[in-house]
């Protein structure tokens, strides 16, 4: 057997780290309606939701951290009843605060992976704290219907233009050009589509 030049395996072992990385999550329990999660700390998300949005993040090369997950019913009054299913996911930028062009950028992949992300706070674009509400597409029976209104209301839904929040002021979307809905499954990010890092 002929030995692989050193690069090779470089690359090879670069690649199997970063797959190894998105398919290491697993769904542990189980919620009556929502379906499978699994933790990442003390949040709870499923796969779908987990992979979409580390993959979003490694292609913007963002290191992020999450700050709020799925089945987290009235633990933050701000969010609503958004967070008390699952396919929902708050993560920030960790270490310093994110500015607006690396949020469009991060958002502009996430649309790619199958999740919508709303700029929350970023260079006080409003007064919540900095972060990126996710909300994947095409997850209604894992999330909360407020959550799946988000992208699918006729008033304030991103499919729709709007901007996620119901009866709020700002209504617009704000973020990079809105793009086809696409799901995980169907992302060309999704490794079992055949993408490779
Ligand atoms: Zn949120």
């Amino acid at each position: 057997m002929t030995p692989s030049p050193l690069w090779t395996i470089a690359e090879d072992q670069a690649v199997t780290a970063k797959l190894a990385e998105l398919f290491s999550f697993e769904e542990i329990s189980r919620h009556p309606t929502y379906g499978g999660y699994g933790t990442v700390g003390s949040s709870r998300l499923n796969k779908a939701t987990h992979d979409a949005i580390q993959q979003a993040h490694s292609l913007a090369e963002e290191r992020f951290e999450i700050t709020q997950g799925g089945l987290n019913g009235g633990a933050v009054a701000t969010s609503a009843a958004t967070h008390n299913g699952l396919g929902v996911l708050d993560t920030r930028r960790a270490g310093i605060a994110m500015t607006m062009p690396d949020a469009f950028r991060v958002v502009a992949f996430g649309m790619d992976c199958g999740a919508v992300g709303f700029i929350r706070g970023v260079e006080g674009v409003d007064n919540m704290v900095d972060h990126i509400h996710w909300v994947m597409v095409g997850a209604q029976k894992t999330q909360h219907p407020s959550t799946a209104d988000q992208i699918y209301d006729r008033d304030y839904g991103y499919a729709y233009n709007g901007g996620g929040l119901a009866g709020a002021s700002r209504t617009r979307w704000y973020g990079p050009p809105r793009r086809p809905l696409v799901t995980w499954a169907q992302s060309r990010y999704n490794p079992q589509n055949g993408w490779k890092p």
